[in-house]
């Protein structure tokens, strides 16, 4: 290990505020942790790279904000309450002001979430950044993609489109709305629903390749089809104000990096679903159903089905 390495090491080792349950954190060969008596460990790894993942122009504050909150989508999509993490750094030259600036966005998250960051790895290669994330449910309470069933109701938390309004006016060389850039550069993970729907919904998952894709592995999961209405999808007062009709449809049913909850539930759950967002002080609204049969059927307001140009999150790149 170089010098600049063990500096870097160092810098990001105090900051890496600790949890009573980290024996043992970075500076040792792995570190440990005490898993509490009666939970499951829920696991995933997320890698966002430069120019695929995100744009050139964004700042390390952010890059450090969205790698860890795409990860932490995946632990809120699970049902799951953080834990801790890892972080995989591979860094084009050790530019320390860099690292400290992205460390700046990661920490704020991290703390927020109240996720603990207990090692990782460090190298040299092209711009790229990984995170390992590890939460806890109580056993058999994990929500999957499977279990969704025939009369479930389909809701979605947020609102649908910004990242990708965000990145139409980017790809199109126009003036970027601030209000959807900070959607796209700093999604929110929505760990407070996550948490209220955990013995409510009988599946779910994040929304990063765009709701109708998404909701499909949902479907195939479990064996059931669903209708979504165009209408009902939630929109920003910033993704209304840019884009009308079929064009703001399609960015927000078949773009991706939302970041948002899509989940299904019994219509007995209506009342208890609200309470869940009035407590998240996050909106979630009800955007179709699940059906008999297979696939995903997005429907106008006189029910006529629409057909959607493309599914799911093309890289801009
Ligand atoms: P080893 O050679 O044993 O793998 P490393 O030099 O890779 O050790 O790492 C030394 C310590 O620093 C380990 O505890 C590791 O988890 C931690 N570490 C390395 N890179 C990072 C990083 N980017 N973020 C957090 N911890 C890191
Ligand atoms: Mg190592």
């Amino acid at each position: 290990m170089s010098v600049e390495e063990f500096e870097l090491i160092d810098r990001i080792r105090l900051r890496s505020a600790l949890r009573d349950d980290v024996i043992l954190s970075i500076g040792d060969d792995a570190a440990v942790v005490q898993v509490p008596a009666g939970k499951q460990l829920v696991i995933a790894t997320d890698t966002i790279n430069r120019g695929i993942h995100f744009p050139d122009n964004t700042a390390p504050a952010d890059v450090g904000w969205k790698v860890l909150a795409v990860n932490l989508s995946d632990l809120a999509a699970m049902g799951a309450v953080p834990a801790w993490c890892t972080l995989s750094l591979s860094l084009p030259q050790g530019d320390l002001a860099w690292v400290d600036a992205f460390l700046d966005g990661f920490f704020e998250l991290a703390t927020a979430s109240r996720i603990a960051l207990v090692g990782g790895d460090t190298t040299r290669g092209s711009l790229s950044v990984s995170v390992t994330v590890l939460g806890l449910v109580e056993p058999g309470r994990a929500l999957r993609r499977a279990g969704a069933r025939v009369g479930d109701d389909v809701w979605v938390t947020g609102t649908l489109g910004d990242a990708a309004g965000a990145l139409a006016q980017w790809r199109a060389g126009a003036v970027v709305d601030p209000a959807l850039r900070r959607r796209l550069d700093r999604p929110t993970p929505r760990l407070a629903v996550a948490a209220g729907i955990a013995g409510i919904a009988h599946a779910c998952i994040d929304v990063s390749d765009g709701l109708l894709a998404d909701l499909r592995h949902v479907c195939d999961a479990s064996q059931v089809g669903a209708e979504v209405d165009l209408p009902a999808l939630p929109v920003s007062p910033a993704l209304a104000a840019a884009f009308e009709g079929a064009r703001r449809q399609a960015l927000q049913a078949t773009v991706g990096d939302d970041y948002e909850l899509c989940f299904t539930a019994p219509p007995s759950a209506r009342a208890a679903i609200a309470r869940v967002a009035q407590e998240a002080a996050t909106p979630i609204t009800c955007v179709g159903r699940i059906v008999a049969g297979a696939g995903v059927r997005a429907l106008h307001a006189d029910g006529s089905e629409w057909e959607t140009p493309a599914l799911g999150f093309v890289h801009f790149a």
